[in-house]
């Protein structure tokens, strides 16, 4: 299961020959390896600190059972401690059911991959009974609102979308549409810009202020690294998000920005986006992630 990280700490139990039990300078050497296995997997410094000093204390209290090996026992412990610390369970969508139409706002980076998102949770929304509707409220570039226009035909669910620049009118005339039209749910595609600035965020506050969603949504590239957990605490400090959306999971990050973003948000990770097509998007599991940064 976790065969790469128990394969190295296996190799450094057996320098210490004849240790069967977890001790103060098998621990160091496992911390060691452990700490690599993080930092390579892209977890910020200080959240991997903060784990392998919770993971030193929780193994050494531990007892070895017979029929693992100390290794085994160690994996085991960073493994569930990972899944904790990324929230343990999947944590659902919190679409009101009396509110009609439920909102999802969107917002992230321009490049993120937000646009896409937003196709891909109507589609996912639709396979399950919904009755989505997509609203254009990236206004300042026609070519963000043709993209979702293209997209909301691929995924044959309405976008709604005004030719005018202005990002208030487009959502809330868009929610009144989808309130004439029977829809359920509103998705809200807003602006992003290439990096954190205050009019895309001050425009944000306000359509969150006057949409009040159901559930605002941050999307945010896992291949940004290290960025991705500053970006990500620049809007929540800002927007106070619901949840987060990691995309580009497809590529070669490890996943170490889902621990990182957690820990430093404090917020449930809820999708992940692993492709470009529009079925490409999964839940978030933090046990499947926590194998995927153990690697
Ligand atoms: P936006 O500017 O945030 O709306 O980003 P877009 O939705 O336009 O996405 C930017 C680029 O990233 C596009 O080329 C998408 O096809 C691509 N993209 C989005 N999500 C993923 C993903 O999960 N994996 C990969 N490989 N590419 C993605």
């Amino acid at each position: 299961m976790f065969d790469s990280l128990s394969d190295k700490l296996e190799a450094t139990f057996k320098k210490l020959a004849g240790q069967a039990t977890i001790n103060e300078i098998n621990i160091g050497l496992a911390m060691r390896d452990i700490k690599r296995a993080l930092l390579g997997a892209d977890v910020n410094y200080k959240v991997a600190k903060k784990l392998i000093d919770d993971i030193r204390e929780k193994s050494l209290g531990e007892q070895v059972i017979k029929s693992v090996s100390p290794a085994q026992m160690i994996v085991k412990i960073v493994y569930d401690e990972l899944t904790e610390l990324m929230g343990g369970e999947q944590k659902p969508l919190n679409l009101s059911p009396k509110k009609l139409p439920a909102v999802i706002m969107v917002a992230g980076l321009q490049g993120s991959g937000k646009t896409t998102f937003c196709a891909k949770l109507a589609l996912r929304l639709k396979k399950s009974g919904k009755q989505p509707m997509l609203v254009a409220a990236d206004v300042y570039r026609p070519a963000a609102i043709d993209q979702l226009k293209a997209l909301g035909q691929q995924v044959d669910v309405p976008v709604f979308a005004i030719e005018e620049q202005d990002a208030m009118k487009a959502a809330l005339q868009g929610l009144e549409a989808a309130r004439s039209a029977a829809k359920d749910v509103v998705i809200v595609d807003t602006a992003g810009r290439l990096q954190i600035d205050q009019v895309m965020m001050a425009e944000a506050e306000s359509l969150k202020h006057a949409l009040k969603p159901d559930e605002l949504l941050f999307v945010v590239d896992s291949m940004m690294g290290q960025e991705a957990v500053n970006t990500a605490k620049a809007f929540n400090d800002r927007l106070d998000f619901d949840g987060v959306v990691l995309t580009k999971l497809d590529g070669d990050s490890r996943g170490g920005a889902a621990l990182s973003i957690r820990q430093v948000v404090e917020k449930p990770i809820k999708f992940i986006s692993i492709g470009e097509k529009v079925d490409d998007l999964d839940l978030f599991y933090p046990d499947r992630m926590a194998q995927r940064i153990l690697g």
